[in-house]
């Protein structure tokens, strides 16, 4: 019997990832991305694969952070073979220097098996010198966001996911609570069930639909400083500002955080100060030369606990957003939960915690439009 497809609405490391679960689960799959595949928040994003202070966040932050770096090393391995592109999954540890949270990071630590050893006379970590005290995660790893986007897009061509790019999704059509499919470029497009992925533009289309998401964009610019490959080995992170080595000797140093609506223009003001900070965490940077700056928009949540579940109204209508400084690591776990509620599977974690109702701000009221 010919069912309609499944679609999954912006393909950023959200929807391209959840269409990956229900692809292999063995659904029919179409994605509509309004621009390029993979282009926005999370091209953009620095790739560590922890949140930087992650003892600072709610429970459901971390269930989803552990599940997706236990996942990681495998997904790379099998997004390698499958399409050549390496997404340089690399364990290169993350030192933590700043204000002293060792308690509250140690308990945390110890609760969900996570190594981290306190530094206490600034010895050298990873070839890092810095005289500060600090926390090292050896464990912790990054990805080359790029790259795994790239990866994962070429993936679903093979699993025969059928990727639109261009292709923005204007309405969507329900009927007696159910949803029935979307309008896509003026076209009426037929879905048995659509995931709206579509990062901080979310709520801009479900608040036409009865959900208003407290999800809006926060703007994160960074840089890229060229070093040699072996000038820095591990991450570094103080307060608000760290170090990425990637294995070309690049360094990324991130990164903002700007409430300044949709605009992601690039200011010399913010290179200027991620300049400062580089230099300052590690001084041999000011060596080498600036090669990029970018921004990027990362959709908010108020406590960093992403939006994962069905609309409260619209049977079939899902989302999964508001992975806010943390998407590249909670996509695993997000796109897991997304897939399993979509298709009436066990869930590994209690969805009530992820439901898009779930919070004053995100309310729920009768939906307006058909
Ligand atoms: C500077 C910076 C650094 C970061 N560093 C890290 C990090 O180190 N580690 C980490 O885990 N996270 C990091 N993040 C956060 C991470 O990038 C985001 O949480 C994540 O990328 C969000 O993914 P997404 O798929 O929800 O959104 P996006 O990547 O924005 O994708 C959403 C897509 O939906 C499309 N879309 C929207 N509406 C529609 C529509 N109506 N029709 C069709 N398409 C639509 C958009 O065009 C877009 O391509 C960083 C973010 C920034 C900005």
């Amino acid at each position: 019997m010919h069912t309609d497809p499944i679609a999954v609405i912006g393909a950023g490391i959200i929807g391209l990832l959840t269409a990956r679960e229900l692809a292999l689960a063995g659904h029919e799959v179409v994605v509509f991305e309004q621009g390029t595949i993979g282009r926005e928040a999370s091209w953009a994003a620095g790739g560590i694969l922890s949140p930087l202070h992650p003892w600072r966040y709610p429970d459901p932050v971390t269930w989803l952070a552990r599940y997706s770096q236990d996942r990681y090393p495998g997904l790379c391995q099998d997004l390698f073979e499958a399409t050549g592109v390496d997404s340089e999954w690399i364990e290169s540890g993350l030192l933590r220097l700043g204000v002293d949270e060792s308690e509250a990071a140690q308990e945390w630590a110890a609760r969900f098996g996570v190594t981290l050893e306190r530094r206490e006379d600034g010895a050298p970590i990873a070839g890092y010198e810095g005289k500060e005290a600090g926390l090292w995660m050896p464990t912790m790893a990054q990805v080359r966001s790029p790259r795994l986007l790239r990866a994962l897009a070429q993936d679903l061509k093979r699993l025969k996911v059928s990727l639109h790019e261009g292709a923005r999704v204007e309405a969507i059509r329900w009927q007696r609570s159910v949803f029935k499919g979307l309008v896509v470029n003026g076209e009426e497009v037929r879905a048995r069930q659509a995931l709206v992925a579509g990062g901080p533009w979310s709520s801009g289309l479900l608040g036409r639909y009865g959900l208003t998401l407290p999800v809006g964009p926060v703007r994160g610019q960074m840089i890229v400083i060229q070093a040699r490959p072996d000038t820095l080995t591990t991450m570094v992170l103080k307060n608000a500002r760290y170090l990425v080595p990637r294995r070309d000797g690049a360094i990324l140093v991130g990164s903002t955080i700007e409430k300044v609506g949709f605009d992601k223009a690039i200011t010399p003001d913010a290179r200027e100060e991620l300049v400062a900070a580089a230099t300052d965490l590690l001084p041999a940077l000011r060596f080498f030369p600036v090669t990029h700056q970018w921004a990027g928009l990362r959709p908010s949540s108020p406590t960093g606990v992403p939006f994962i579940g069905e609309h409260p109204e619209i049977q079939g209508l899902f989302v999964n957003t508001g992975q806010f400084r943390n998407g590249i690591v909670l996509g695993p776990g997000s796109a897991l939960l997304a897939a399993d509620l979509m298709l009436g599977r066990d869930t590994r974690w209690d969805p009530g915690f992820y439901a898009p109702d779930r919070v004053p701000g995100g309310t729920v009221r009768e939906p307006v439009l058909g």
